[in-house]
């Protein structure tokens, strides 16, 4: 079995999506004609008078930030989602449209410009997520608000206009599809098995030691059975929790700790500050139980072989389903010796 999934093409499903992979590990031993070099970092002050996020500098609509000295949340000046658009819906024959209202928030990880998480101490970074917890309640609280989503977009490749350590928070009305889809995986779970499906999951990996980067008393960091991403990577903790409201002080810490080893791990693999997105999904703000989800966050890096060469998702990935080539047993092979 183990052989055939690391030398043969194959499908893997993906359980809190219910969608699938292809995976062609033979393609993996094809030799690279890409380019294969380090890219220089380049330094980055510790305040940038030009950047709109560094303490003490002006926003674009007037606003100046305060001289902070740790985490900085503000609601975005470009806000995808308003609170004061109109509730409608368009039901035009095939033409289906619903209003979807929302707040944005953009989260300062830390003054340094400089800097990124993996700079960070832990410490720090548990100041990161203890924002992240209040954004939850204060967001999730609003009547309106029935889902928060926290992520990160990190690097120029992924888009990302400004390099001062930053995230977003945007919550709204209604869930996304990814979280939809993984809310009804693992509610179909729980009804069934009366068990969390990532706790279940969980065991299995722990149990099959093949894919575990690292673990923490709290967390595991692993590359999931299905990933897509080259080197993607997912941190669960270790207890069924719904939200990382339900974290204890030594859990939050320990979170941390999962997130600081795995971007330092990222940014030793290509030697390069490591591109991705990041994002936590967790249980809705509907005030329902909610029972079936147990929270988890993921990082998406789309570098594939080097600095320099990024995996595209184009062509069959547009018609077909995301495909890869090297395993994630590899992968997570791989991490771990950075480690
Ligand atoms: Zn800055």
């Amino acid at each position: 079995m183990k052989t055939y999934l690391q030398d043969y093409s194959h499908k893997r499903f993906n359980i809190l999506t219910g969608e699938w992979v292809l995976v062609s590990p033979h393609r993996a031993k094809r030799p690279w004609q890409g380019q294969n070099e380090a890219i220089s970092n380049e330094q980055r002050p510790s305040h940038d008078p030009n950047c709109y996020l560094c303490a003490g500098n002006t926003r674009i609509n007037g606003e100046e930030n305060p001289a902070y000295e740790a985490v900085f949340v503000f609601t975005n000046d470009f806000a995808a989602l308003q609170t004061t658009s109109p509730v409608f819906s368009v039901n035009d024959g095939l033409f289906k449209a619903e209003s979807e209202q929302g707040i944005c928030k953009v989260i300062c990880f830390s003054p340094d410009h400089s800097k990124s998480l993996a700079d960070m101490s832990v410490v720090d970074i548990g100041k990161v997520v203890k924002a992240w917890q209040k954004e939850y309640i204060e967001l999730g609280s609003h009547d309106m608000i029935n889902y928060v989503q926290i992520f990160e977009n990190k690097g120029a490749i992924m888009g990302c206009s400004n390099p001062h350590p930053h995230g977003q928070i945007w919550s709204q009305s209604t869930l996304p599809n990814e979280v939809d889809k993984k809310d009804q995986q693992q509610n179909a779970y729980y009804s069934k098995n009366k068990s969390s499906l990532l706790g279940d999951y969980l065991k299995q990996e722990l149990e099959a030691n093949e894919r575990i980067i690292y673990q923490n008393n709290d967390f595991v960091v692993l590359v999931p059975f299905w990933a897509i991403w080259p080197f993607e990577a997912m941190l669960v903790p270790k207890k069924q929790k719904r939200n990382i409201t339900e974290l204890s002080e030594a859990e939050r810490l320990s979170f941390a700790d999962a997130i600081s080893k795995i971007t330092i791990v990222y940014d030793k693999l290509f030697e390069c500050s490591f591109p991705y997105s990041s994002g936590i999904h967790q249980s809705p703000t509907d005030g329902k139980p909610n029972d079936h989800w147990h929270w988890h966050m993921s990082f998406y890096p789309p570098l594939l072989r080097s600095a320099t060469v990024k995996k595209f998702m184009v062509g069959y990935e547009m018609f077909g389903s995301p495909q890869r080539d090297i395993t994630a047993e590899q992968a997570a092979e791989r991490l771990r010796s950075l480690l």
